[in-house]
């Protein structure tokens, strides 16, 4: 119930529900490490193509595969292969914010407890980000440390999958397929 308005300006509006949340999706860049502490139990897999932005060199955007592998118009379009990506949900430290922290294969082959095949649940442990050389493009390194948080002490881990459905544009019926297999690829 909101109060009278003042100068048109409605006061009382109700709060966000957390799926109504947008959370951004981060990598770590050479020059900016990323530490979080983990919120999700495990990571999300799927394949992901990069789309860059033709007016703006050496930026872009991911994109899902979304389809089987013949039909997918980024396969067909860009000639472009899917690469694996793992997500998890994550509380930044330096921003104080839920985030989604976008993994490269690289980085699951770096620290393999990552690895959502070998089942080890993961929230709570304190997650460092890298890369391994001076660029952003480098391969990306991670580190993770025990616990040092009581569990209820973190926020609950947003839907990753929700999320990055939104992100990506897909409803309900989208047709990425998520899982959790390895990234021994
Ligand atoms: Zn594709």
């Amino acid at each position: 119930m909101g109060k009278p308005p003042i100068n048109g300006v409605e006061f009382g509006t109700p709060v966000p529900q957390p799926g109504d949340r947008w959370i951004p999706v981060v990598q770590p860049r050479a020059k900016a490490p990323i530490t979080v502490r983990v919120l999700s139990s495990k990571v999300l897999s799927t394949m992901v193509h990069w789309v860059p932005n033709a007016l703006k060199p050496g930026s872009g955007h991911s994109a899902p595969h979304t389809k089987p592998d013949d039909t997918c118009p980024l396969c067909i379009e860009m000639g472009q292969v899917p690469r694996w990506h793992g997500y998890l949900g994550a509380w930044h430290h330096s921003t104080s914010r839920v985030v989604i922290v976008d993994l490269s294969v690289h980085a699951i082959h770096a620290c393999s407890a990552l690895d959502p095949a070998r089942g080890h649940d993961l929230r709570g442990l304190e997650l460092r980000l890298y890369r391994a050389g001076a660029g952003n493009n480098s391969k990306m390194m991670a580190e993770l440390s025990k616990l040092t948080y009581k569990d209820d002490e973190l926020p609950d881990a947003p839907d990753v999958a929700k999320c990055l459905a939104r992100l990506w544009g897909l409803n309900n019926h989208g047709m990425l397929r998520f899982g959790d297999a390895g990234a021994a690829l």
